[in-house]
């Protein structure tokens, strides 16, 4: 084999946008992704135009001999590829224009696949959707180990499931029950677990290892192992039609097939194509496009959307509270306190009631056993949730949180004696529903601190915390509440101050509306059915 270093060799590769194209001196191909004037790694269409370039190039260099492997590896310092470019996503009007666009996608994996040589990809940081897609058409894929690599397909929450084929290569690479389960539920895997379960084939410390652990697995001609026995018999009849069924009934129990289709699709392409990988390829094109243009698709598509408007009212960096107080540890506070210690921070809470207390501490316990996945994590959690009657933590804390009954007296005493205890630089918010923030400040030194962090019930269920500003609270206030918000893995919503907030306002028509037509006759269970219906499962 003739080896050399090669700068790109066709015109087309020599201007690339998004991807650096090169063959070192031992004949591996480097396709490095760093898409221009972009934060993260994406598949736009150019990116995909480019890839087929960088694929026509590396088809002719194998063939001459020039090229014994080919790496996929991200030039962004954070990430490896967050999926299809969500932004291009409306330009499809119809199933045929999606149906065309992906079937091109489709088939340059498959030359990605059928390509004669070692094609690994290299992963750290999100590797998720369409580019796990792309590492699924390679022969091996290394990851790091990093808490910040995270696997999976998250299209199901785009109303629509892996269009590129990713549902064959998924099933056979970790047999359907994990594969399924990973693309009904749309998780965000970590390295391990990705490997434990046949996506990935191998782990390396940190993306200081990865080109050259690459490079090993070329120069070794690496692949995947093949399926187990076990994996292949879970696709075959009669099982696939057990499984779907199981599959099927779980999913009805979270979701409304009406409401969101897409899982129903996919577990009916399983039940009948799954023990048939070519047809199935096909089939999933067919069932993709329609997905894709339907009004659930653009629906879901806008509120990711505006959760991505909303992650960005916390300024970056400003602030990155790790110790919270909460003020009642009663329905609110409980769970406050326990999602906070969830996302990793330190918490004392403090109520009137050591009853309260002792029942915060069980049911947190049980959220932790809930959420975390290991015994480590959780006695982790609970070491860092600390019973604290007289509040002798507040000093330490950099947010602290009330949550003790709505009665303005008591909240305005308990925020006389925070604001003399509280760091300078720690936040103080109540989580009142119904007082304006502005009468609960008015006992402080500096009313301007004080802002609303509104929590809803049941909070570890709830993505969204109301940050209310009142008349005269500083602005520094607000985004620092939003940087406590963003940092618990909610979204914060700006309100003003007034009755209702801005959710309970929204919600108030509806309320209305119901009364109104019980005092007209109607049953209560007919109006809550209704509205279950609708979409309102509380
Ligand atoms: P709750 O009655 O369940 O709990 C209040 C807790 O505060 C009790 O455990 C009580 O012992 C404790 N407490 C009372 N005075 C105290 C003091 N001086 N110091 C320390 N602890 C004290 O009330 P909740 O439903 O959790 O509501 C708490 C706050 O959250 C209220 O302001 C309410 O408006 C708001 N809120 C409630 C909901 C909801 O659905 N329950 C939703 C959003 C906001």
């Amino acid at each position: 084999m003739e080896v050399r270093v090669t700068s790109p060799t066709s015109p087309a590769l020599a201007s690339l946008h998004d991807w650096h194209f090169e063959v070192d001196f031992e004949g591996i191909a480097w396709a490095i992704l760093d898409r221009e004037g972009e934060s993260q790694n994406s598949l736009s269409r150019r990116v995909l135009e480019e890839l087929g370039e960088i694929v026509a190039a590396v088809e002719a260099e194998t063939a001459a001999k020039r090229v014994r492997g080919l790496v996929f590896i991200s030039g962004k310092p954070t990430g490896f590829i967050v999926g299809a470019d969500i932004r291009e996503f409306d330009d499809f009007k119809s199933e045929k224009a999606v149906a065309d666009a992906v079937t091109q996608v489709t088939a340059l994996l498959d030359r990605i696949e059928a390509l004669p040589v070692t094609t690994v990809a290299a992963i750290h940081g999100y590797c998720l959707g369409g580019g796990l897609e792309l590492a699924a058409a390679c022969r091996y894929r290394i990851a790091t180990r990093d808490d910040a690599t995270r696997i999976g397909f998250p299209e199901i929450k785009l109303g629509i499931f892996p269009g590129f084929n990713g549902t064959v290569r998924a099933i056979k690479l970790a047999g359907p029950v994990a594969a399924m389960q990973a693309m009904l539920t749309g998780s965000m895997l970590r390295a391990p677990v990705a490997r434990g379960m046949g996506l990935i084939d191998e782990l390396v410390p940190s993306k200081h290892h990865l080109r050259w652990s690459a490079r090993k697995a070329v120069l070794q001609g690496r692949t995947s192992r093949s399926p187990s026995f076990m994996k292949r018999l879970m696709t075959m009849t009669p099982i696939r039609g057990y499984l779907a069924k199981q599959m099927r009934q779980k999913t009805r129990e979270k979701v409304r097939e009406d409401h969101y289709p897409a899982p129903f699709r996919l577990i009916d392409l399983f039940e009948k194509h799954g023990g048939a990988p070519d047809r199935m390829k096909r089939e999933e094109t067919k069932a993709f496009a329609p997905l894709m243009v339907s009004e659930t698709a653009e629906n879901l598509r806008r509120v990711f959307r505006l959760s991505e408007t909303m992650k960005d009212l916390a300024p970056k960096g400003l602030f990155k509270p790790l110790r919270a107080h909460v003020i009642g540890a009663g329905t609110m506070g409980a769970d406050i306190a326990a999602w906070c210690v969830i996302s990793g921070l330190e918490v004392s809470l403090q109520d009137l009631s050591e009853d309260q207390l002792k029942r915060a501490a069980e049911q947190a316990k049980a959220l932790f056993k809930k959420r975390l996945k290991t015994p480590v994590e959780v006695e982790a959690a609970v070491a860092r949730l600390m019973i604290d009657p007289q509040g002798d933590n507040i000093p330490r804390a950099d947010v602290i949180i009330e949550a003790v009954v709505e009665r303005l007296d008591v909240k305005q005493k308990i925020f006389t004696s925070v604001e003399k205890r509280a760091k300078p630089t720690a936040v103080i918010a109540t989580n009142t529903s119904s007082l304006p923030i502005e009468d609960i400040a008015k006992a402080m030194q500096n009313p301007q601190r004080l802002i609303g962090l509104h929590f809803f019930n049941p909070v570890p269920q709830l993505p969204l915390v109301e940050v209310v500003r009142a008349p005269d609270t500083a602005q520094e206030w607000i985004e620092k509440g939003c940087s406590v918000v963003t940092a618990i893995g909610k979204y914060p919503l700006i309100v003003k101050s007034v009755p209702g907030f801005l959710v309970n306002r929204v919600l108030a028509p509806y309320m209305m509306e119901a009364m109104r037509r019980h005092e007209e006759g109607m049953e209560r269970e007919k109006i809550d059915d209704a509205a279950k219906v609708f979409g309102m499962p509380v």
